[in-house]
This record gives structure tokens, C-alpha cells and sequence, in this order.
């Protein structure tokens, strides 16, 4: 029985017809290269199957090799063709190289057998056998030893086979159906080489069937091929709308029943008709294309998926009901539709179809595909909504435009420049429906430079040949491109939006428009998440200093205290506080202030470590944080670094034409030791300041809990300090002035506060408090009726007192209309000379208000009240209006004096004391500790002094004593 011969002679007529189908269809334009290759395929085929059924059946030995080298040119000929197919089936952008490699390794085997005896597939000759198969039939082939050149040949099929196989892997997600096709091809063939490879070697008595397995891929494309077809002709035919529709069902109710049927057979959208009882009496063309379901004729439609689970029954029995059409938009899952491999959202309408008495006779389901319109408003709906603004924002933005675009790749890039090159980072990046890790690329010679476009760019196929040095493109295989620019109002570029896929893309003209919606929407949320940062930013930053702030500072310290709790490091917290600042901020306005706040600013930045954090918390108070890796020599270092602050902060610093010194009080926080809360940090830091200001400026005090106490201190004082008037814990001491002989020439008289708690309390802390609180006159005149009323005592006593008591006069009570008159009021009622009591008074209170201040002291010369000009030296003194001022001496501050070993300030006070003479001031110099200030200070004609050397400040009795016994 002839059967093998016949079959190829067949199999080569199907291969035949196929490509010449295949040839027609590239004419209409559909795929014409998967078509051109596809034919091309078709072609080699036909020619293999038809020189196998040749070669099998040859007659005679000459007849044999002839149909030998037909057939293995033929092979040779299916080489490239199947690469040029597969490569292109499988959207490899190498295919031109591997149809080349293919082509030339083909030609140079078939030059090869050409020229060889018999056939390059032996070695030698070959003699005709013949050979009766299983069924009888008897085919002819020649036999001879295997040359190396066919098992080349073998080798080169299995590489092919393989490399179909590594394609097929490639497109298993993207293109199922070509996937599941190109397996079963690969499959086959492969079978049929082993097969033919068993022939060869002798294992086997049978023909070789690689050319049939060609038939099998032919076969097994042009279906698929057709199944595409079929999908693009589905397309076309379900554009219809929904007006169209209820007009043709209102013709349909005017027509006959065979005619009903046929409109409904035509009609492009999915019709099912049913009866009352919801079976299926018919269902049209359309409805095959789109739902895969197998209900068929006279069975109820709701038992069988998906329609069982649709809720459309319900509908049915509604319109059964009120006789009223009814609509309902359904998601489908792609399992349930023809051809597709997402679900699908349709929209379901029921139309009651009724008889001449408006019954309801019948029911008829239209469906219609309206994913895409669906989409296009779920995205519309997303652009307008509310939105956080967030990430999430963005990432739903971006998977929703690859969804629209039916694009694999979507994301926002943000431009930004680093090391001065142009930059993109991705904001929101999703490929294949998933939101992936966002990265970083170089702009120059990439696709993002149409980002910086005026308008929308599209590359609809090819974009990795456009640029070829992007490396994303070319890594994701991109073929099509659309780039949206983002930018501000003004005009600035902010980034792109990409939408990206492996195919071709085009911009579609009903999301053109959306995309100028999304850019628009995205543009302003960037715009509005970069003020957002920069409100932060101000939240966070002292305005004036450009410093972070106590709100970042309390950050900072919470992180650094939780960083400390696990161990990780020690902290310590500086707080900064400035001597005199208020003083200078008084006395020379603010911007003078702000203008030492800034230097100060600068010049810890600059002086200090980068690694430190510096905030500014208000006023005149700084914060510095430093961690500390190990406790081992902490406290040494503390130490240093803050006298690192102080010395850096006590350099004179310029404003304007005027130079001033400061100085700063340093307290030390060390965390966890210390506090363990943002709050305790806070709070000890302030007492300790507290401390050191009041030890003395221009120190360094650290943490102690005995400061526990005191943490409300100031508070107490506020309110301890009325009470303090009242149970009389004030109280006066006096410091002897003494002149060049030793011997004393007047005093000083200073506030004590002894606190029933808190203990002793410097005036330099509780002055500024009363002057806050305004109880500052009521110590003034306490002080002023106590010292008339001792000197009174004293004159009666006999103590023997001669000069005078100085009193110190804060800017607030010497700035009190009516202070002079209180003053000599006072003295005129303890009926003492008014010259037994002088004033000091400060710069401050003399620039305060220098016209009515140029009054005050004329009247005070007048009435023989001296005045002194109390720490001379330390604030901005100017030459200028000491000589408008009826002064009588100026003191020079102890802190000159206690610096005098230096020579720089040796001639300052050098100078100070020749300027006082010249203009015939009394020069007094305060703090004197030591012999040899002293004398120093007698060599440079100094001739009035205080200080520890000669007496401490002493309440009055001791006075008195020390008075008797130095007359
Ligand atoms: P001040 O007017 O410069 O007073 C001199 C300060 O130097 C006093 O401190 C005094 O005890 C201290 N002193 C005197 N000799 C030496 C010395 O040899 N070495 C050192 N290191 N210090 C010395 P005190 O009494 O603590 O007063 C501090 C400041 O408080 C005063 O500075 C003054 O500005 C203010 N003050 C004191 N009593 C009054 C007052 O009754 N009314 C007003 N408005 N302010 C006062
Ligand atoms: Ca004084
Ligand atoms: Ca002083």
C-alpha cells in the first residue's frame, strides 16, 4: 500500500497552499514580514516534502542522487527560512543577523554537496537499497558510511530547534498563543530529529520525517495566524454604539421573525436572544467573538459559566417585570472571552422583546466590549480625584497609562543634575502591570532628552535604533515610545511621563488628550510636593541664622536619644546662651542683634567640626550636639570643646564701624546620663545655663543633679522675688573703693538675695529678672532709702565714713521719669550731703535715650550727685559721647583687668586710663585680685580701685568694722 510517498507529496501541496495564502494576506497588508518570512517558510517546505516523496520513491541509483541533492538543498533551504520566521514571530530584533549566520552557513553546505560524489552525507559512495516499511510499501534510499558534514547538519538543525525553544521561553508571558504554538513545534520537532538521527545510525528501519515536521510548523503558524486574524476582524466589527443598536431593535420589531433573525445574526455587537424562562433560542456571530461560552440552543443560559454568576438573571426577571430596558456594566474574566488575556469590563444591556400586545415574549442580552472607554474614564476619574499626593499616587498614575496605552512599560522621570550632568530618576515605575524599583539614568543621548521638549514626542516602532546608547531601552527590548514632558506654568522642566512597550505603539486619538490631562495633573502635584518640601524645610530652619531650628533640633535629639538607648553612642548637648546680648540688642537696635546672631551663626560653623549639628532656639540661645563614640575621655574633650566655644565666641566681633566683645555661658548635657527625654534635655540645659550665668559669664558649666532643684528656677525667682522684698531676703553689701595709699575713699554697694531655698543668688541672675518683671523699681528704691538711711546711721554713729556710695542703676530705673527726683528726694529726707552717694550706670542706660540721658546727669552734676560709667570697655563704648556726657569717672570692667598679663589688653587699658585723664575723668579699676594688677595698673596712672585684693563685698556691720579699723 503506497501511503508514505502520497503523504509527502500532500504535505508539500498543504505547505504550497499555505504560502501562497500566506503571500495573498501580506498583499492585504496584514503583518507583511511575519507573512513574507512565513511564505518563505511555506516555500522551502514544499520543496523539502516534495524532493523527500522524490528521493524515496527514485528509480534508479542516478535518479536517487539527484533527488538526494534536491532534497538536501531544500533542507538546507528550511534553515534560514525557519530562523527568519521564528526571530520574527518572536519579535527578536537580531533576527537580520541570525537569517544571515543561517544563510551562510546553508550556502557553504550546499557548495559542499554539490561537489562531493554522491552526496556530502556520505563518505565515499553509497549504494540504492530498497526498503519495505510496516505496511508493505517499499521506498528507495541510498546507503553509506556517515560523513562529518551530516552530522554538521544534524547539529545545526538541534541549535536551531533550541534556540526556538529559548525564543518561545522569551514571549511565554506576553504572547501566550505564540508561546503554546511554538512549543508544540519545537516538540515535534525535535522527535523527528532524534528519530531521523536513530535512522541514520541504523538503530531504527524506517524513513527520516524532519520534513514532515515542517508540515507541522507550517500548519500549526497558519492557524495561529488566522486566529490573529480573526481577533483584528473582531475588533473592527465591535465598533458600533449603543444608538445604533436600539434603532436596529426597533426595526427588528417591525419585521418578521426570519427577518428578526437575520439582523440579529449580522448585528456587530454579542446578541443572545432568550426565552421568558431564560433559555437560549439564539445567539448571533458577534457573540462567538466575544464570550467563549458553549450554552447552547434550548438550555437555560444562567446555569453555565460565566453566566451563572453575572448577576444578569436578576436583571432578566427585572425586565420581565417592569418591561423596561435595563443596563449593567460587568467585569469578565479573561477565561470567559474569546481571544483575550486580560478580563474585560462589558457593558450588558436587556431588551424586552414584546409581541403586537406589548407582552414580553422574549428577552435579548446585547453585549458590548467597553474595556477601553471604561479605562480611558476610570483614568480620567483617578486625574481628577483628591489625592495624597504620594508615591502611591503615582505608581496608580503610571499603571494606569500602560493599561490605557496596552503598554508593557510606564513611568515618570524627574529631572535632576548631579556632578553637573543631566540627570533622570524614575518617580513611579511599572512594568508589566507591577511596580518595580525605581532607577537612575544619564539623560545625553537617551530618550528622556525628548522629555525636555516642548511637546509630546511619539516613536512608534524601533526606538532602541534612534538611540542606541540608551541602555534602558535596549535592555527592555523597547520597539515603541510615547514621551510627555512635564513642567511648571513658567516653564521649567520637571520631567516626563514614558510610556513604553516591546511592540510598536501608537498614539491613539482618544487618549491623546488624556495624556495632556495626566501630564497636567502630575505636573502640579510634583510642583506641589516640592512646596510642601520646602514649607518643611522652613518649619525646620531659623530664618534668620539659616540653622535648624528647636523643632529640628528636638528631632535631632529625639533620634540621637533613641540611638543612645541602644547603646549605639553617647551625646552631649552644649547650650549656648550670650553674655551682654541684650544689652547690645537694646542699646543698637535689631539689626545690630541680628546681625551678632549671624556672626555668631558663621562662626561656629566655621571654627567648629562639620560633624556637628548646630540650632539656633531662639533668642540668643544656640544647641550643639556631638556624639561621642566612647565614654573614654569624654569628659576631656567635653571640656575642650567648650572651651573651644567660649574662646571663639569672645573674639571681638565688628558691627559697622563699632567693635564689640561678647561672651558666651556654656551649659553641658550629656545624654543618656543626663536626661533621657527631648523635654529633659531641654530643660536641664536651660538650668544649667542658669548656672553658669550665674557663677559668673563667660563659663562653662556641666550637669549636676544637685541642679535638679533649680530646674524651675527662673520661675521661682519671678515669683520669689516680691516675697523677697517683702520678708526682707535682700540685702545690701558694700565694697570699699580704695585709692593709691590703700585707704578707702567710698564704696560700692551690691544686692544680695538669700534665698530660703535656692540659696544665695547673684544680681547678675535675679537683676534682669526684676527688670522683666518691672519690680526692678521697688529693689531700686528699697536700695536707695536703705543706703541713705545706713550712711544717716553711720554720721550719727561716728563711723567716720568719708566718700561715697555708689549705686548701681539699671537703664529701666534710670530711664524712670521722676528717678532724679526720687533720688534726691531720698537724700534730702535722711538729710545726708549729696555727695555721700554716686551712681553707675551702664551703657545701655546712657544710649538708651541720649537727649533726655544728656539732662538727667546735667541735673545729677548739678545737684552734686557723681556719676560712673560702669564696665567701660565692654559693650561698643564710643569716645564720641563721653565727652557730651557730664560724667565723672568711668570703671574700668573687671574683665580687662583680670586679662591685664596680656599685652594686647595691657595697652587697651593703657589707653583707656590716659583717655579718662584727658578728659578728666576719675578712672576706677574694678576686680583687682592681685598684687601685681595693682601695681600695673598705679604705672599707668591709675589712681582709684576695687577688688577682692582689698576687701570682698560685706554686709554692712562687717563693713562698718573694716571701715574703723582702714580709716
Ligand atoms: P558690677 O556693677 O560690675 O559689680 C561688680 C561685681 O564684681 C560685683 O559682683 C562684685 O562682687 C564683683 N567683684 C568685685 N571685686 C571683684 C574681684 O576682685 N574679682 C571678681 N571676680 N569679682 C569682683 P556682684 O555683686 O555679683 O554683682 C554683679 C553685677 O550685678 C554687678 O556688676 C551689677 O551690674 C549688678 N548689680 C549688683 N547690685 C546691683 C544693684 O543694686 N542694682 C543693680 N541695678 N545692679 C546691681
Ligand atoms: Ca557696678
Ligand atoms: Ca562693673
Amino acid at each position: 500500500m503506497q501511503f508514505l510517498i502520497p503523504l509527502f507529496y500532500l504535505a508539500a501541496g498543504i505547505a504550497l497552499f499555505l504560502g501562497i495564502q500566506a503571500v495573498l494576506l501580506a498583499v492585504y497588508d496584514y503583518s507583511r514580514k511575519l507573512l513574507g518570512w512565513f511564505a518563505f517558510l511555506c516555500l522551502a517546505a514544499a520543496i523539502y516534502e516534495y524532493s523527500s516523496a522524490l528521493y524515496y520513491s527514485a528509480l534508479s541509483y542516478e535518479h536517487s542522487v539527484q533527488a538526494l541533492h534536491w532534497f538536501t538543498a531544500a533542507v538546507l533551504l528550511c534553515v534560514p527560512a525557519s530562523v527568519g520566521f521564528i526571530g520574527t514571530y518572536t519579535h527578536d530584533r537580531h533576527t537580520p543577523w541570525w537569517v544571515l549566520i543561517a544563510t551562510i552557513n546553508s550556502l557553504v553546505l550546499l557548495v559542499i554537496d554539490w561537489h562531493s560524489d554522491v552526496s556530502m552525507r556520505f563518505i565515499g559512495g553509497a549504494e540504492l537499497t530498497h526498503m519495505q516499511l510496516r505496511w508493505g510499501e517499499v521506498v528507495t534510499q541510498l546507503q553509506g558510511t556517515p560523513s562529518f558534514a551530516i552530522r554538521y547538519l544534524h547539529f545545526s538543525a538541534l541549535l536551531l530547534v533550541i534556540w526556538a525553544a529559548f525564543r518561545a521561553y522569551f514571549i511565554r508571558v506576553r504572547d501566550r498563543r505564540r508561546f503554546v504554538f511554538l512549543v508544540v513545534y519545537v516538540a515535534i520537532q525535535l522527535l523527528t530529529i532524534l528519530h531521523s538521527l536513530a535512522v541514520e545510525y541504523e538503530l531504527v528501519q524506517s524513513v527520516k520525517l524532519v520534513a514532515l515536521s515542517f508540515t507541522s510548523l507550517v500548519v500549526l503558524m497558519a492557524l495561529n495566524i488566522a486566529i490573529d486574524i480573526r481577533g483584528v476582524m473582531a475588533q473592527l466589527g465591535l465598533q458600533s454604539d449603543q444608538l445604533q443598536l436600539e434603532k436596529s431593535f426597533s426595526q427588528i420589531l417591525k419585521l418578521g421573525q426570519e427577518r428578526l433573525s437575520q439582523v440579529v445574526q449580522q448585528s456587530p455587537s454579542s446578541i443572545h436572544l432568550l426565552e421568558r424562562d431564560g433559555s437560549l433560542i439564539q445567539r448571533n456571530l458577534a457573540s462567538h467573538q466575544l464570550w467563549s461560552d458553549f450554552a447552547r440552543q434550548g438550555e437555560y443560559l444562567f446555569s453555565r459559566a460565566p453566566w451563572d454568576r453575572l448577576g444578569l438573571d436578576l436583571l432578566c426577571k427585572q425586565v420581565l417585570a417592569t418591561g423596561k430596558i435595563r443596563h449593567q456594566l460587568i467585569e469578565v474574566g479573561a477565561k470567559y472571552l474569546t481571544g483575550s488575556e486580560r478580563s474585560k469590563w462589558i457593558d450588558a444591556t436587556i431588551f424586552p422583546i414584546t409581541d403586537e400586545f406589548d407582552v414580553v415574549e422574549a428577552l435579548a442580552i446585547v453585549s458590548e466590549d467597553v474595556t477601553r472607554q471604561h479605562t480611558i474614564d476610570h483614568a480620567l476619574r483617578m486625574v481628577a480625584a483628591e489625592s495624597a499626593g504620594d508615591e502611591e499616587f503615582f505608581v496608580e498614575i503610571t499603571s494606569q497609562l500602560a493599561l490605557l496605552f496596552n503598554a508593557g512599560t510606564a513611568f515618570i522621570g524627574l529631572f535632576h543634575q548631579e556632578d553637573g550632568i543631566d540627570r533622570y530618576t524614575s518617580l513611579a515605575l511599572t512594568i508589566n502591570g507591577l511596580p518595580e524599583r525605581n532607577f537612575t539614568a544619564v539623560c545625553s543621548e537617551s530618550f528622556a532628552e525628548l522629555g525636555k521638549q516642548e511637546y509630546s514626542s511619539v516613536i512608534s516602532s524601533s526606538a532602541y535604533r534612534r538611540f542606541p546608547k540608551d541602555e534602558f531601552l535596549g535592555i527592555h527590548n523597547i520597539e515603541g515610545l510615547i514621551i510627555a514632558p512635564l513642567s511648571t506654568k513658567s516653564g521649567d522642566r520637571l520631567g516626563f511621563i514614558a510610556i513604553m512597550d516591546t511592540l510598536a505603539l501608537e498614539l491613539i486619538e482618544d487618549v491623546a488628550p488624556i495624556i495632556e490631562i495626566v501630564t497636567h495633573r502630575v505636573s502640579a502635584e510634583l510642583q506641589r510636593r516640592d512646596a510642601e518640601v520646602r514649607v518643611r524645610k522652613m518649619a525646620y530652619e531659623d530664618a534668620l541664622t539659616g540653622l535648624p531650628n528647636r523643632t529640628m533640633l528636638q528631632e535631632r535629639l529625639s533620634d540621637t536619644i533613641q540611638l543612645c538607648e541602644q547603646n549605639l553612642s553617647n551625646a552631649v548637648a552644649y547650650f549656648l546662651d550670650l553674655d551682654h546680648f541684650k544689652t547690645i540688642n537694646e542699646a543698637l537696635g535689631h539689626e545690630a542683634g541680628d546681625d551678632v546672631l549671624k556672626q555668631t551663626g558663621n562662626r561656629l560653623l566655621a571654627e567648629l567640626d562639620d560633624q556637628l549639628f548646630l540650632a539656633r532656639i531662639g533668642g540668643d540661645e544656640f544647641v550643639l550636639l556631638e556624639m561621642f563614640d566612647s565614654q573614654e575621655g569624654m569628659d576631656q574633650k567635653i571640656q575642650h570643646r567648650a572651651s573651644d566655644i567660649i574662646h571663639i565666641l569672645s573674639q571681638p566681633m565688628v558691627l559697622g564701624d563699632r567693635t564689640i566683645s561678647l561672651g558666651v555661658s556654656v551649659g553641658v548635657i550629656k545624654i543618656p546620663e543626663h536626661a533621657t527625654t527631648e523635654a529633659d534635655v531641654m530643660r536641664r540645659g536651660d538650668s544649667t545655663i542658669f548656672r553658669a550665668k550665674n557663677e559668673g559669664r563667660n563659663r562653662c558649666e556641666i550637669y549636676d543633679t544637685s541642679m535638679q532643684a533649680s530646674v524651675n528656677e527662673r520661675l521661682e525667682l519671678e515669683r520669689g522675688l516680691k516675697l523677697a522684698l517683702e520678708s526682707q531676703q535682700l540685702s545690701i553689701y558694700y565694697q570699699p573703693k580704695v585709692g593709691l595709699d590703700g585707704r578707702p575713699i567710698g564704696a560700692e554697694a551690691l544686692v544680695r538675695w538669700e534665698h530660703p531655698v535656692l540659696g544665695f543668688i547673684s544680681p547678675a541672675v535675679f537683676i534682669p529678672v526684676a527688670e522683666k518683671t518691672g519690680l526692678i523699681h521697688l529693689v531700686g528704691d528699697w536700695m536707695l532709702e536703705s543706703i541713705a538711711a545706713s550712711i544717716a546711721r553711720w554720721e550719727s554713729e561716728g563711723v567716720g565714713f568719708t566718700g561715697d556710695i555708689s549705686v548701681n542703676i539699671s537703664a529701666w530705673l534710670f530711664a524712670r521719669p521722676g528717678f532724679i527726683q526720687k533720688l534726691l528726694g531720698t537724700i534730702a529726707e535722711a538729710n545726708i550731703p549729696t555727695s555721700s552717694m554716686s551712681v553707675e550706670v551702664t551703657e545701655t542706660a546712657v544710649l538708651r535715650d541720649i537727649s533726655s540721658t544728656k539732662d538727667k546727669l546735667k541735673m545729677l552734676r548739678e545737684a552734686g550727685v557723681a556719676v560712673a560709667l560702669d564696665d567701660f570697655g565692654t559693650g561698643y563704648s564710643s569716645l564720641a559721647y563721653l565727652k557730651d556726657l557730664s560724667l565723672d569717672a568711668i570703671k574700668i570692667d573687671q574683665g580687662f583687668v583680670a586679662d591685664l598679663h596680656d599685652s594686647q589688653t595691657e595697652s587697651l587699658v593703657n589707653s583707656m586710663i590716659s583717655i579718662g585723664e584727658n578728659m578728666g575723668f576719675d578712672v576706677i579699676a574694678e576686680g583687682v585680685e592681685r598684687h601685681d594688677q595693682l601695681d600695673k595698673l598705679k604705672r599707668m596712672g591709675c589712681k582709684v580701685f576695687q577688688g577682692y585684693l582689698f576687701a570682698r563685698p560685706m554686709p554692712e556691720s562687717e563693713f562698718v568694722a573694716w571701715i574703723r579699723s582702714n580709716r
